[in-house]
C-alpha cells in the first residue's frame, strides 16, 4: 500500500473515532466527563501545554472558567482571554464559530494557541483555550480541520446534556411543588395536621388493612375542654395559637412512623394509632391528658391553661367478619368523648367498637 493510501486511511479512522464522540460518554453525562474524553481526543491530535474550557454563563451571557488542565491555571488562562477580548480576536473567533491558531498574548510567544469555539447551530456554549509547544506552522491544516470535527461532536454532546440537566432540574422542581401542594391539600392550615380530607381518605384503608391481616387498630377522639372560654378570656387569635401548640405537643409524643393526628372540627382532633391495642391506646391518651394538663401553653400574650378530653375505642383480631365503617367507628368514639366530657372533663373514657 502506498504511504498516501496508508495516510488516507489513518485520517478516515481519525475521523471516524472523533465522530463517535458521543459513543464515549454516558448518559446522562457531566461537564466533566465531557470535558475529560475531550481532552484524551485533543491529545491524540495535538501536544497540550495548558487546556481550559470557558462555558458562557447562562445568568450573565459571561465566559466563565470551568476547568484547566493541569489544575491551577485559572490566572493565566483568564488572562490570555482578556486579552484576546480587548484586541477583538476573541469576539472574531466566536463569531466565525470555527476554530483559530493564533499567536498566544499572555502565553509565551513561542509556542501557539488554539482556539476552539463550543457551539451548536442555535448557540455559543463556551470556547476552549490549547496552548500547545507545538509552533504555529506546524500544525497542519488537516489538524485544525480534525480539531473542527472534535469541537462540533463535543459542543452537541454538552448542549444536549445542558439542556438534560436544565430539564432534570425543572422536573425536579416541578415534582417538588407537586408534592407540596399534595401536603397542603390534605393539611389544616392553621395546626399542620392532617384535615378532614385526608382522614376521610385514608382511615378506611387503615380499617381494611387492620381486618384483613388481623391487626389492632385504635383511635382517640380528642377535644379540648372548655375551649370556647379560652377565646373568650384571650381572644381568638390566642385559641389559634394554643390550637397550634396543643397540637405540636401531641405530635411531639407519637410514633411518627404509623400513628397519624388529624383535625376533625374546630378543637377536637381524632388520632389513628395503627398496630395498637386498645390498652396501650389508653395508655397514650393518659400520656397526652397528663402532659397538656401539666404544661402551660405560651402563646406570645399569655399563659394558657388547658385540658382535654379523650374517646378511646379499637378493633382487634376479635373483630366480627363484616367490615366496619369508619362513621361508625367514629360515632363509637364520640359517645366515650361525650362521656368523658359529662363525666367531668379531663378525662379519658374508652371501650371497644360497638357495632
Ligand atoms: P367542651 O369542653 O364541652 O368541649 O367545651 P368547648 O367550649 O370546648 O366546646 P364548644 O363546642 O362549646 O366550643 C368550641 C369552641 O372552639 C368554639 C369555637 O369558637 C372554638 N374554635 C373552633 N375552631 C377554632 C379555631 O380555629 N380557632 C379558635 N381560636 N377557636 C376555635
Ligand atoms: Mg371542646
Ligand atoms: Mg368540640
Amino acid at each position: 500500500m502506498s504511504e498516501k493510501r496508508i495516510a488516507l486511511l489513518e485520517l478516515i479512522e481519525k475521523i471516524e473515532r472523533l465522530g463517535q464522540f458521543q459513543d464515549r460518554i454516558d448518559f446522562p453525562s457531566s461537564i466533566k466527563q465531557i470535558w475529560n474524553a475531550f481532552l484524551a481526543d485533543v491529545r491524540n491530535l495535538v501536544e497540550i501545554e495548558i487546556c481550559a474550557l470557558f462555558l458562557v454563563d447562562a445568568n450573565t451571557s459571561e465566559f466563565a472558567l470551568k476547568y484547566t488542565e493541569p489544575e491551577g491555571m485559572a490566572k493565566l488562562c483568564r488572562k490570555e482571554i482578556d486579552l484576546q477580548i480587548e484586541c477583538g480576536i476573541f469576539s472574531w473567533i466566536i463569531n466565525r464559530r470555527q476554530p483559530a491558531l493564533i499567536p498566544g498574548m499572555a502565553f509565551d510567544k513561542e509556542k501557539s494557541v488554539v482556539m476552539l469555539p463550543l457551539s451548536t447551530v442555535k448557540r455559543t456554549l463556551g470556547v476552549v483555550l490549547i496552548l500547545t509547544p507545538i509552533q504555529e506552522s506546524f500544525i497542519t491544516h488537516e489538524k485544525m480541520k480534525l480539531l473542527t470535527i472534535l469541537t462540533k461532536e463535543c459542543s452537541l454532546v454538552m448542549e444536549n446534556t445542558m439542556l438534560y440537566a436544565r430539564l432534570r432540574k425543572k422536573h425536579l422542581s416541578l415534582e417538588r411543588a407537586n408534592r407540596e401542594i399534595k401536603l397542603l391539600s390534605r393539611t389544616d392550615s392553621l395546626t399542620g395536621c392532617y384535615n378532614r380530607g385526608y382522614l376521610n381518605e385514608v382511615l378506611p384503608r387503615e380499617i381494611t388493612r387492620a381486618q384483613r391481616y388481623k391487626r389492632p387498630l385504635s383511635i382517640a377522639m380528642c377535644d379540648i375542654d372548655h375551649f370556647k372560654k379560652v377565646n373568650d378570656k384571650y381572644g381568638h387569635q390566642s385559641g389559634d395559637e394554643v390550637l397550634k401548640k396543643f397540637v405540636q405537643r401531641i405530635l411531639e409524643l407519637i410514633r411518627h412512623d404509623t400513628d397519624w393526628l388529624a383535625r376533625y372540627g374546630g378543637e377536637e382532633f381524632l388520632l389513628v394509632l395503627p398496630e395498637t391495642n386498645l390498652d396501650n391506646a389508653v395508655n397514650l391518651a393518659e400520656r397526652l391528658r397528663t402532659h397538656l394538663a401539666q404544661n402551660i401553653i405560651e402563646t406570645e400574650a399569655h399563659q394558657i391553661s388547658i385540658t382535654a378530653s379523650f374517646g378511646v375505642t379499637g378493633i382487634y383480631a376479635a373483630i366480627p367478619d363484616i367490615s366496619i365503617r369508619p362513621e361508625d367507628l367514629i360515632t363509637t368514639v364520640d359517645s366515650y368523648l361525650y362521656m368523658a366530657k359529662s363525666r367531668g372533663r379531663n378525662q379519658i373514657v374508652s371501650g371497644p367498637h360497638l357495632n
